[in-house]
């Protein structure tokens, strides 16, 4: 998606240790009608999915899901990384290990919210090492819903999580693709 990957050339700021900063654009300060390109976009993609729900995983990818969502009219489900008073019931839980923080967390979906009769689209803003994804995949295995494929804004290429995922079986749909990035460029694959 060729206004992602400018936007990501003007604004984006790479770190030490392999880390894209967007939060300018995408994940703390948001540009909203970057936001509502990428809905469309994906909704372009996944189009004759007969996508019943969206599903995301708090915090960063809940805004990309909302804003999607509304272009295929389906309700956005997101996976708590804490038990909380609020979940109640039957939960789906499986453990992810965070690329950031390094550490392992429990990642949560009410039994209620997600089922057989899904067929679901994943939504999220980064895939690097593919752990999130897997999270997410994981909780629609164990619900027995049907995963359409994945959604992904940036997708750090040369990391192996594209691969990992791909190989399942599953649709990685990447609207920028890193292939390389120092300090001083970001190398976009196509
Ligand atoms: P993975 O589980 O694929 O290794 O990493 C995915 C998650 O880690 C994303 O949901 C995102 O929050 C975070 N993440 C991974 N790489 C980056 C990055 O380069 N920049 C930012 N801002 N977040 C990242």
């Amino acid at each position: 998606m060729e206004l992602l990957k400018q936007r990501i050339l003007k604004d984006g700021i790479v770190k030490p240790g392999g880390i894209l900063k967007v939060d300018s654009f995408l994940n703390h300060c948001i540009d909203v009608g970057l936001y509502n390109e990428i809905g469309k976009e994906f909704r372009r993609l996944f189009d004759q999915n007969d996508i019943t729900k969206i599903l995301t995983i708090e915090a960063s990818g809940i805004g990309i899901a909302c804003v999607t969502a509304q272009y295929f009219n389906v309700p956005v489900v997101f996976a708590k990384k804490s038990i909380s008073k609020n979940l109640d019931g039957d939960l789906l839980v499986t453990q992810v290990k965070s690329f950031t923080k390094g550490t392992v967390y429990d990642v949560i979906v009410s039994k209620r919210f997600l089922n057989s009769s899904d067929n679901v689209l994943i939504i999220d803003d980064f895939l690097a090492n593919g752990m999130a994804l897997q999270g997410l995949i994981d909780l629609c295995n164990k619900s027995g819903a049907q995963v359409a494929g994945a959604g992904i804004v940036i997708e750090k290429a040369f990391q192996n999580g594209g691969k990992i995922i791909r190989d399942m079986g599953i649709r990685v749909e990447s609207l920028a693709r890193i292939a390389s990035m120092d300090a001083n460029k970001v190398v976009f694959e196509d």
